[in-house]
């Protein structure tokens, strides 16, 4: 492995996603002598805006990484996590959407026109979909248990406008594992996949989904993730070069998260 350090993303690049008005409330929040709450479970202390420009940046870096050929697969190892910021809020212990970020970036900086976003968290990454819902350049493909947090993701919350088609959500039952997940690769995402050519493959890569996360009831194993990696891996190498990088966001069971994680590297 080659490790890249992640150096902390400009604001012109987080104007891409985010509102000024939500920088000036960071910015501020840096200022301050005490830690606040956005909204029930994402806090922001002083240092907190300065690590979550660390977070996104370290996500353009492993897309950096990718999209010049420096590597194949990228991992970014960053907190806080990404895929429930808003444009215009935090939540969900998320600040900035690095995934959705990192593909403004890899749009701007590299011309990439179609970009594929997996996201196999246990909660829907509902800040992703709002950012690109009415974009066909990106196409968003979640899998999450229904009915827990944040209580979007509808199977037929598709897209707006352009964007119709090209947001795709698998909300499951509690008690789902491996070989619910194993079908839905092979029958929707793959497919979908196919049809869309990617340049480039960004995941969403959550831990939570694991039998013994304690924030969720979806009965992944680690050989089931590590199948999906696989899966992952092998259809960027099918339809764009191999370029894919996986992004960490939630996972609850820290042995898990870093097992997890480490069956990525
Ligand atoms: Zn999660």
């Amino acid at each position: 492995m080659q490790a890249v350090e992640a150096t902390p993303i400009e604001r012109e690049l987080i104007l891409s996603v985010h509102t000024p008005r939500y920088l000036d409330l960071l910015d501020k929040l840096s200022g301050l002598d005490r830690t606040v709450r956005l909204d029930n479970d994402t806090y922001a202390n002083p240092w907190s805006y300065e690590i979550a420009r660390l977070s996104a940046g370290g996500t353009i870096r492993a897309v950096d990484a990718v999209a010049s050929g420096t590597v194949n697969t990228a991992l970014g190892a960053v907190r806080p996590p990404g895929h429930h910021a808003m444009p215009d809020h935090g939540m969900g212990f998320c600040l900035l959407g690095n995934i959705a970020l990192a593909a403004r970036y890899a749009q701007q900086q590299y011309g990439l026109r179609r970009i594929l976003i997996v996201d196999y968290d246990v909660h829907h990454g509902n800040g992703t979909e709002a950012i690109f819902y009415g974009d066909p350049s990106v196409l968003f493909i979640s899998t999450h248990q229904q009915g827990i947090y944040p209580g979007t993701g509808a199977i037929n919350d598709t897209g707006v406008g352009k964007g119709v088609g090209f947001n795709i959500n698998v909300p499951l039952m509690g008690g789902h594992g491996d070989a619910s997940y194993a079908a839905i690769f092979e029958q929707i995402v793959w497919p979908a996949a196919i049809r869309f050519e990617p340049e480039l493959i960004l995941v969403s890569a959550g831990f939570d989904a694991h039998w013994d996360d304690p924030l969720a009831g979806i009965h992944l194993s680690l050989s089931g993730y590590a199948h999906l990696t696989r899966e992952l891996v092998h259809m960027a190498n099918q339809l764009c070069g191999g370029k894919i990088a996986f992004i960490v966001e939630g996972g609850y069971n820290l042995d898990v998260l870093s097992e997890g994680v480490a069956n990525i590297a």
